[in-house]
Formats: structure tokens, C-alpha cells, sequence
């Protein structure tokens, strides 16, 4: 019996920044401003500016395993952050500034964040949910002179400190958190190991994963406080790509425009922002040169046919992924199998509108409302499940067990078929939120707002298709008996609790809503009946 001889080399994030230092460090980081200005550094730079932030965040009393929260769009700052913060031992915090000033108030408290790091673009939306809370210390990046009174100026706190010698981490240390929407409205936090973050960087830059290289240039869209961008930016890292940080400024002549002047050879975003580039796009064809743009990545919800079909009037390749703030987040790719690159055109399309296979250590098995395994015949459905290296385990502070099965899967919430070769395709979700341009809105949050007005007697909220925003709510209502109430004005009741994007554009009124025999909505039912309609 022989036993491993290996060394027990711990698998941590600081040696990607301390590699991206000493291999990468003349590798460009281009980041652009929210004015629009466009600064010029390098991953050495960012790596060494790291160091000196990490000693000023001790000096303020940030001690390992505590969190570090930001506020800040796909900046320089928010990479140099990604490598201080795990690298010291401590967590860094992505926070949405798209949320609700009551949710961010919920998160910061739940993740007890005592320091944060903000854009002073984003100091409006600090401003919205900071009552009450117990910040130690605000950070502000500043966008011209110093940072406002009362805050710390994020360049004097770099110019003032030393570098630090990054610490001797263990690799099941917390490195990164990120809160997700639960079903019940209530985000739950996910606090991703440094393991969890290496390994799931090694897999993403494998070349059928993301495919990411030194030759590339990778512009990831999808946000640095959306499920660690993907894991784009420590891929980056990794690999030595050069990266494109576009700012706060998503709107497709911005993308385009940088795409075309910074030769992106890969882009990354929710399918809402590439619909938006389509029509861009077969408005100008000629406008803009992107010959270097070799593959869209397109995930966090479906991609429709319609979106492979436009890019490849462009030349462009578009290739579907699936992930969950919960699988940190990768954890499918719908790459077309050798068996099919010869293959007819509509089988093609017909693949590639799938989900994806399973990442390499990513376990998915899926079941039906027996609790039975399904088949992998592409016609049984279930609720799919998932384990492995880079899958949550627990949600912080215990919330959320139901998630997680007694042997230790965890249930995503999505109903899918999977095919003979392990292809997943989602059919359904039995999660009740709808996702609207990469973001969440609650079903439930609308529907108990709803049954507040005196003259609903119930509401159920569904998610149906939009071909710009991928999903939008539709409200179906039955009324009290002899009551009366129009959409625009049960629109208006909402609008007093949510933000006009959260708001169904569609109200439909029936008798009474169909029950399952446990009481619950049918949504399914719901969503056959208004979906075609
Ligand atoms: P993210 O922040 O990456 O969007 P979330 O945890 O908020 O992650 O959302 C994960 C959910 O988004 C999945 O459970 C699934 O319902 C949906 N989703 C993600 N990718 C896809 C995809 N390619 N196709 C369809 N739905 C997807």
C-alpha cells in the first residue's frame, strides 16, 4: 500500500494575483470611467497597488475573515480589490447597486460588512440604504480631487501604505461572498472558498469551457458584483489576457465601441445587453470592425435561437453557459460537439439553444416530483442538482437548508431534460422569481404587495418570455367579489414598494386562480395559458 507523496500545496487565490505580478505584469488593463475616459494600466500594477491596499485595509482594522464590501462597476479598482482583499485573508463582498436600498440594508447587515469600498458615481445609492448601519470605515474612490468629507480618499490610503507580504492562507479559507435572490425574497449569502475560486478559474480558462488565454483580450460585461463576473477576472489573472473594464456605461454603441478600438477577442454578458448589440449591429453593419471578436459568452438566462442566429449574420459566435451565484458561477457550456460540426443547420441551432455539459468536477443528476432519478433521455423531466468543488455546501448563517439534499446536492431551482450525452436544457423553474435583463424580481415580493390592495382576493405573478428583456412579469388577478380594481391602478399600489422596471407590464383578471392539491399556484398552468396568449 503506497501513499501520496505529494506536497499539500494549498490551492489560493494569492498565488493567481502573485502570478499575474511576476509573469503577467506588463499585460494591459484597460478600464473606462464613468466619464467615459479611458485609463491605461497593467495587471503588475494593479497587483502591486493591491498590496499597498491591503496594508492600509489592516491598518483600519480589517482582520482575516472579515468581509470587505464594494460598490463599484467593472473598474481597475474593483480588480485590485478582487486580489487585496482574498490574498489578506479577508472577504470581499461584491454588492449589486441595482438592488433595492432595503435589500442592500438587509445584505450589509446579514454579512456584517463594517468597511466599504465605493465609486463616488455610486454614492447616491451608498446614501439610499446607509441609515442604520454600522459602517467603520467608507472608502471612496474618487472620480476628480480628493473623496468627500467624512469618507476615505481609496488613492491617498494606496499612497500612503507599504506593500504587504501576502500571509500563508489555507485554501478552505472564505475568500468572496455574493448574495443571491431566494425564493422566499429574502437574498441568501454564498461565501466562495479560495479553492473553490482556483479551481473554478483552472476549469473556465480550459479551452471547451471559456477558453480563456493569454492572446485574449476579455471584456466581461457581466458585472464584478454579479457571481465574480463570471470568474472572468481571475482567469484573466491566471492566464495573462488583457482585460477591458467598460464602466458603468453599458449601452451597446459603448460596448461596440470598445469591442472594435480595444480588439476584444471575447465578451461576456446576459442576453438582454447582446440583444440590444444585435440590433446595433444590422442597424450598421460596417460601423464597427470586430474581426478580433471571436466568441460572445451568453448565460445567466436562456438564449434565444433568434441570438445565434443574428450574431452569425455578423460572423459572430455566440456560445450559451449556465451558472448560479451558487456554483461561483459556472457550471455548464453549450460548446457544439464535434459530432455535429458537420451537421444540418437546424440541428445545430437546436443544440446550441441548450444549457450546456457539465463542466469537468461539476456532478448533475436531476429529479422528478417522485424524488426518482430521471433518465438522461432527453424527454423525463426533474429539478436539477449539483455538487462539486465550486458548489455551495450551506448558505451563510445556516438560511436556506431546504436548498440542499440529504446527500449533500444542491437544488437549483431549474426543471430541466438532460440528453444521452449529459446536454442539459432547462425547461422550466421551480423557483418562483422572474429574471428580467440578468436580474431577479420576486414573484412573491409582487404577489403578497398585490393581495395587500383590498380588492385583490388573490395574485400570482409569472415569468413570461420577452424578446428584449428575456423574462418579464405577468400578474394574474382574481378580485373580491364585487370589487373592482384596473391594472394601472393596481400598477400604481405596486409602484409605491418597487421600481418601475419590477413592475408586471401585463395584468390578466380571472375567477380564481388554479391550485395545486397542496394549495400552492399552478404556474405552470399560468404559464402555458399566458404565455401563447
Ligand atoms: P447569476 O447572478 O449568474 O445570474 P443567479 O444565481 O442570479 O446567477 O441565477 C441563476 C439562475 O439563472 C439559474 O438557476 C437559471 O434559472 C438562470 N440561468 C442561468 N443561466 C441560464 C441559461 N443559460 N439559460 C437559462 N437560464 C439560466
Amino acid at each position: 500500500m503506497l501513499s501520496n507523496s505529494m506536497d499539500d500545496y494549498p490551492l489560493t487565490l494569492t498565488r493567481i494575483v502573485e502570478r499575474a505580478e511576476r509573469f503577467h505584469a506588463d499585460v494591459e488593463v484597460v478600464s473606462r470611467r464613468p466619464s467615459g475616459a479611458v485609463e491605461r494600466t497593467t495587471l503588475g500594477e494593479c497587483a502591486a497597488r493591491a498590496r499597498n491596499l491591503a496594508t492600509a485595509l489592516e491598518a483600519l482594522g480589517v482582520r482575516p475573515g472579515d468581509p470587505v464590501a464594494t460598490l463599484l462597476w467593472n473598474q481597475r479598482e474593483h480588480l485590485e480589490l478582487y486580489f487585496a482583499v482574498p490574498a489578506m485573508g479577508s472577504v470581499i463582498h461584491t454588492l449589486n447597486p441595482r438592488l433595492f436600498p432595503y435589500e442592500l440594508a438587509f445584505i450589509v447587515d446579514d454579512a456584517s460588512d463594517g468597511v466599504i469600498i465605493i465609486d463616488e458615481s455610486l454614492l447616491q445609492v451608498f446614501e439610499s440604504f446607509r441609515a442604520g448601519l454600522d459602517f467603520r470605515h467608507v472608502i471612496v474612490v474618487p472620480q476628480d480631487g480628493p473623496a468627500p468629507a467624512g469618507t476615505l480618499d481609496y488613492e491617498a490610503l494606496i499612497a500612503d501604505a507599504t506593500p504587504m507580504t501576502w500571509p500563508e492562507l489555507d485554501e478552505r479559507d472564505a475568500a468572496a461572498m455574493c448574495y443571491t435572490s431566494g425564493t422566499t425574497g429574502r437574498p441568501k449569502g454564498v461565501v466562495y472558498s479560495h479553492r473553490a475560486l482556483v479551481l473554478h478559474s483552472l476549469v473556465a480558462a480550459l479551452p471547451d469551457q471559456l477558453a480563456v488565454s493569454a492572446g485574449d483580450t476579455v471584456l466581461p460585461v457581466v458585472p464584478m458584483f454579479h457571481a465574480n463576473a463570471w470568474g472572468l477576472p481571475y482567469a484573466a489573472a491566471l492566464a495573462g489576457a488583457r482585460l477591458v473594464l467598460p464602466g458603468p456605461r453599458l449601452d451597446p454603441e459603448s460596448v461596440l465601441n470598445l469591442c472594435a478600438h480595444e480588439r476584444v477577442t471575447m465578451t461576456a454578458g446576459v442576453p438582454t445587453v447582446w440583444m440590444g448589440m444585435l440590433a446595433a449591429l444590422d442597424a450598421e453593419p460596417d460601423r464597427w470592425d470586430l474581426s478580433e471578436l471571436n466568441r460572445l459568452i451568453v448565460g445567466g438566462a436562456a438564449v434565444p435561437r433568434s441570438m445565434f442566429e443574428g450574431f452569425d449574420r455578423h460572423g459572430l459566435t455566440v456560445v450559451q453557459a449556465w451558472g448560479m451565484t451558487e456554483t461561483a458561477p459556472l457550471g455548464a457550456v453549450c460548446r457544439l460537439p464535434v459530432r455535429l460540426y458537420e451537421g444540418e443547420r437546424d440541428e445545430q441551432y437546436g443544440f446550441r439553444v441548450r444549457q450546456g455539459v457539465a463542466t469537468p468536477f461539476f456532478d448533475i443528476r436531476a429529479r422528478d416530483d417522485n424524488g426518482e432519478l430521471i433518465a438522461w433521455d432527453d424527454a423525463a423531466m426533474g429539478e436539477l442538482e449539483v455538487r462539486g468543488p465550486w458548489v455551495a455546501g450551506s448558505y451563510h448563517g445556516g438560511r436556506g437548508t431546504e436548498n440542499f439534499t440529504v446527500d449533500g446536492w444542491f437544488r437549483t431551482g431549474d426543471v430541466v431534460r438532460i440528453d444521452a450525452h449529459g446536454c442539459i436544457r432547462i425547461c422550466d423553474r421551480s423557483k418562483d422569481l422572474v429574471k428580467s435583463g440578468g436580474e431577479w424580481i420576486s414573484s412573491v415580493d409582487l404577489e403578497n404587495q398585490l393581495m395587500a390592495h383590498p380588492a385583490v382576493a388573490q395574485a400570482a405573478v409569472i415569468a413570461v418570455p420577452d424578446e428584449r428583456w428575456g423574462e418579464r412579469p405577468l400578474a394574474v388577478v382574481s378580485l373580491c367579489d364585487g370589487a373592482d380594481a384596473s391594472a394601472d391602478e393596481l400598477r400604481e399600489h405596486l409602484a409605491q414598494e418597487f421600481a418601475r422596471w419590477q413592475l408586471p407590464d401585463r395584468f390578466e383578471f380571472v375567477q380564481a386562480i388554479p391550485c395545486t392539491a397542496t394549495g400552492k399556484f399552478k404556474k405552470s398552468q399560468l404559464r402555458t395559458q399566458f404565455t401563447t396568449a
